[in-house]
């Protein structure tokens, strides 16, 4: 590594390595960076850490910040998308007639929207990731990946990286790099976003209800913003699909009951892909808990709105400035995080998109309309896709993008049970949005902490739960 991070005597000491690697563990333990076993996806008798770097790597400040800046704008965005009908019929038409998840999901929005809701508290708690661009000419710049509206996780574990990385830093030898480790608490925004939200419902015994996956490998990642709400006398309770479509009703006033208890927010943290709806029940309770008058977080148009096709949508010239009348600042440092992002539409600019990507695959990503790392498609395999599909309104479940080539760092990644070498790393820094709105009043809007991923540059794709990236710490430079 060069100058902007961990020196090379220090990445290449093999024995102040082994040292530290023991040093690292031990200390993730005690700080509760922990993640349950592949083993026992479920018992937390035997746990390990949860996967992460021996050093925090390079971000340049002027990027860290302005990902910071621009996250209570996307908040203000995505909640404004979530509100206007027309443009997410009209954005996710084709996708809709092809991909079969987003169209249940779309059945589900359009079936609430014809009911009349009579609270209306939104809570978003989203998470816009970016990687620094380093184009041929050694130009940079900040890029959005994407925006996760549902389930944006690690925000909680993410809490405690900053003080493992500082001690690691120290027994380096490097406490002056160590001062430049940033605080970090996304646990504690993610919980006043909840919090403010149960008070806006405003039923002292309603619960929150955290809607949960059958496997919690990840639970302490839940546990540290759970605790927090208790912490503050909220109630909370963990729920699956199962226990709500069993256990779960809505009274005469759509006050959603589970188990007796009254809910005041289901938060999502399942629900964002296919196979987490095992059966017909796991819908039927999705659409149940929307008809309710709990505040959803997400709710199912703000689900929609963190759609890839929707993101390329928005890139579109004219659509930004649609959602901001009269605020040229704010569209500008929206656009300026954009990648280039282009339809596969049934249609001449659809032709135009597949002639571009097959034409030179390396510089794109073909993405389809799912969530949780492992599904986009990257060179060769572009043109195979694309080859076959390219006559085929199936192309349509797919975008294009344009990809993103950070500058390569150098790392070494902790995870259970995998022996430690110097890796070759990119990274990808992840922005926590809160905002609450009541009516039409935005009660809060705050950017509420960020999260640092690592992986080695021989994975394209995939995040920490999918095993693939880590948890890092930005070491601003
Ligand atoms: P998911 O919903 O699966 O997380 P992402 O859009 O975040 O979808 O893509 C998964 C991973 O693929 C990202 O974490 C990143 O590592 C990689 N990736 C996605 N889009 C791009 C891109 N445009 N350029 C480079 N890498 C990308
Ligand atoms: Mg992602």
């Amino acid at each position: 590594m060069d100058c902007n991070g961990i020196p090379n005597e220090v990445l290449q000491n093999e024995e102040l390595i082994k040292y530290l690697e023991e040093i690292a563990k031990d200390t993730a333990l005690l700080h509760g960076i922990l993640m349950r076993t592949k083993e026992s996806p479920n018992s937390s008798e035997v746990v390990s850490y949860a996967p992460f770097t021996l050093f925090p790597s390079p971000v340049p400040k002027s990027f860290f910040h302005q990902a910071l800046k621009v996250q209570t704008h996307y908040n203000r965005l995505v909640d404004r998308i979530s509100q206007n009908p027309h443009y997410l019929e009209e954005a996710l038409a084709s996708t809709i007639k092809v991909d079969d998840f987003t169209k249940r999901l779309f059945n589900i929005y359009r079936q609430v929207q014809q009911e009349p809701q009579s609270k209306t508290i939104v809570l978003g708690l989203n998470r816009s990731d970016y990687m620094i661009d380093q184009t041929a000419d050694g130009k940079t710049a900040l890029r959005q990946i994407e925006i996760n509206t549902i389930a944006a996780s690690f925000g909680g574990l993410s809490s405690r990286t900053p003080d493992v990385h500082r001690h690691i830093l120290k027994v380096a030898g490097r406490l002056e790099d160590s001062k430049l480790i940033l605080d970090n608490n996304p646990a504690a925004g993610l919980a006043k976003g909840l919090a403010k939200a149960w008070e806006l419902y405003g039923s002292e015994k309603a619960v929150v209800m955290f809607l949960v996956e059958d496997v919690q490998r990840n639970i302490y990642d839940h546990r540290y913003v759970e605790n927090e709400l208790w912490s503050r006398n909220i109630p909370v309770i963990r729920r699956q699909f199962e226990d709500v479509s069993r256990r779960g009703s809505l009274d005469q006033n759509k006050k959603l009951f589970v188990d007796g208890q009254e809910v005041a927010i289901v938060y999502f943290r399942n629900g964002y892909v296919p196979q987490n709806y095992k059966t017909e029940q796991s819908w039927e309770a999705r659409l149940m808990m929307e008809r309710s008058c709990a505040v959803k977080c997400p709710d199912i148009s703000t689900h929609l709105v963190g759609t890839k096709k929707v993101q390329q949508e928005l890139a579109r010239p004219g659509v930004l400035e649609s959602f901001f009348l009269d605020e040229p600042g704010t569209v500008a440092e929206i656009r300026a995080t954009f990648a280039g992002l282009y339809t596969l539409d049934m249609g001449e600019e659809g032709d135009q998109t597949v002639t571009m990507a097959l034409a030179n695959p390396d510089r794109y990503v073909l993405k389809p309309q799912r969530e949780g790392g492992g599904n986009n498609i990257y060179g060769d395999e572009i043109c195979r896709v694309l080859e076959r599909l390219k006559n085929s309104s199936e192309r349509t479940t797919y975008i294009l993008m344009d990809k993103v080539q950070p500058k390569p760092t150098y790392n070494y990644l902790l995870r259970k049970d995998e022996p430690l070498r110097l890796k070759t790393c990119l990274s990808e820094l992840g922005v926590f949005g809160a905002y609450v709105r009541k009516g039409t009043e935005m009660v809060m809007n705050e950017c509420v902490g960020h999260l640092l991923r690592t992986k080695s540059s021989e994975h394209a794709d995939g995040g920490v739960a999918a095993g693939v990236a880590v948890l890092d710490n930005p070491l601003l430079v």
